[in-house]
């Protein structure tokens, strides 16, 4: 039965002269073309032979090739509208990045610049140093440096300042950030070892100083972005762990996640730690995300006091965790935002989403709903209500910004279907089942138009 079958396999060239499959390898190398070709027939007969698969794999194989070469030939990053609700959305690839970031992406992408280049001594100059100069004027820090994200900067900046030592840290800050980045795993990858102290709940001032011994190499604080313990609590504050480890002479290191430049209650939403604050507090190390609430392209910040910051610049591993002259170039643009505070919330969208005002929202809900009503036909109900959105990407765990949405619902049409209606679009529209409801946030929607599916 099957040696039946694997005759029937028609070869690569009979294959690559078939009619779509020949106007579709016509646009490819015939190397490649060829490849894709031989692959998807090993597969089959690999499949064939183990017994698998049958006559409807067989008949499958002109359709699996042709399937391959369009996904090759059209670009496979699309543009996606986010109205999930979530400003932050790590998957759809967090910040976006404001209109002088990209102008300053443009520059950098398409001719030289001085990247590297000091114009002003006409010499070799750093190329974090424009970047360093702003972190430093906007947080009091007293140097910075920038990695590939904030992974990589907690990973520095252990290695840097606790190699082969001990790093102290309490229990109930030992995080796990989107399952791929776990504190203790970080750690360990750092070449430090960890030393847990305190409780889930509570960590006192003594618990970091009985720990600390002549391998003890610094006092780590971790944010806890995105979850919150609540009830019989206690941890020790940033100020009084800067004293116990001052007071043995030790450096303390703060990863603080998100960390914000500027205070966000002015924009009446939960406070989350300022950069600022924290340097001012003491701490001789922070770490934080730049694509987080900062609002720019992905990168991990190191600021704190300079003796600590040229020994992590220093470390081999800076070479290997550099960014590029696009990233740098998209940082520098949006920290300059931050020198004038009061146009934040208009020029750079993280805040402008995250600070739109309810009756804004109320008004823009209503208008896409009249749209979407006159598109999605009978049988659907459009409905603007109050709903709740999140500032996602571990930022103000726990907390809800009220919001509007659009409720869509039809007689006959379950939620999930309604999703994937949207998501199966031209413009993919990403929104959420809630309350076995489907919802579509307007908080971060800037054009209604967007909405569409089709
Ligand atoms: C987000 C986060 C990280 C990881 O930052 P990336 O920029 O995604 O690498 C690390 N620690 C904390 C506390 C975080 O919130």
């Amino acid at each position: 039965m099957s040696s039946d079958l694997l005759r029937k396999i028609p070869s690569v060239d009979e294959l690559l002269r078939g009619g779509e499959i020949s106007a579709l390898a016509a646009l490819l190398p015939t190397a490649v073309a060829s490849g894709i070709v031989r692959k998807a027939v090993d597969e089959l007969r690999a499949e064939l032979l183990s017994g698998g698969g049958g006559e409807e794999s067989l008949n499958a194989l002109a359709g699996t090739i042709e399937a391959r070469f369009r996904s090759l030939l059209s670009p496979s990053l699309v543009r996606v509208v986010n109205a999930s609700g979530t400003v932050l959305h790590t998957n759809l690839g967090r910040a976006l990045l404001p209109q002088a970031a990209l102008e300053a992406l443009n520059l950098a992408a398409t001719g030289p610049l001085n990247l590297e280049f000091d114009l002003g001594h006409g010499s070799r100059g750093e190329r974090d140093s424009r970047a360093e100069e702003l972190i430093v004027a906007l947080t009091s820090a007293e140097a910075a440096c920038v990695v590939n994200n904030n992974a990589a900067a907690v990973l520095i900046a252990l290695n840097t300042l606790a190699e082969d030592k001990e790093v102290v840290i309490s229990r109930g800050e030992l995080v796990e950030i989107g399952g791929s980045f776990r504190l203790p795993e970080i750690i360990e990858k750092s070449g430090c070892v960890l030393k847990e102290v305190g409780t889930t709940n509570r960590t006192h001032p003594r618990d970091y100083s009985e720990a600390i011994t002549e391998v003890t190499a610094i006092l780590f604080k971790a944010h806890t972005s995105n979850y919150k313990v609540t009830g019989f609590t206690a941890e020790v504050p940033l100020k009084e762990l800067v004293a116990i480890g001052h007071d043995s002479g030790l450096p303390v290191v703060e990863d603080l996640g998100s960390g914000s430049l500027v205070d966000l209650s002015v924009y009446g939403l939960k406070k989350e730690p300022v950069v600022g604050e924290r340097i001012a507090a003491g701490v001789d190390v922070v770490t934080f995300s730049a694509d987080k609430l900062l609002g720019g392209p992905q990168a991990g910040i190191i600021a704190g006091k300079k003796e600590f910051v040229d020994r992590i610049r220093r470390n081999p591993l800076k070479r290997a965790l550099r960014v590029d002259k696009l990233t740098l170039s998209a940082l520098e643009a949006t920290l300059r935002l931050y020198l004038n505070p009061k146009g934040l919330a208009k020029a750079l969208p993280t805040i402008r989403h995250l600070s739109r005002p309810l009756d804004e929202l109320e008004v823009t809900a209503t208008a896409a709903a009249d749209l979407l009503k006159g598109r999605l036909g009978s049988g659907y109900s459009v409905l603007p209500r109050r709903g709740e959105s999140i500032v996602g990407s571990g930022s103000l765990p726990g907390h809800t910004i009220p919001t509007w949405v659009l409720e869509i619902t039809h007689g006959s049409t379950s939620p999930e279907k309604i999703f994937r209606l949207f998501l199966d679009g031209a413009t993919p529209v990403l929104g959420r089942v809630s309350k076995d409801k489907f919802i579509l946030d307007i908080r971060t929607i800037d054009r209604i138009e967007d909405l569409l599916p089709f």
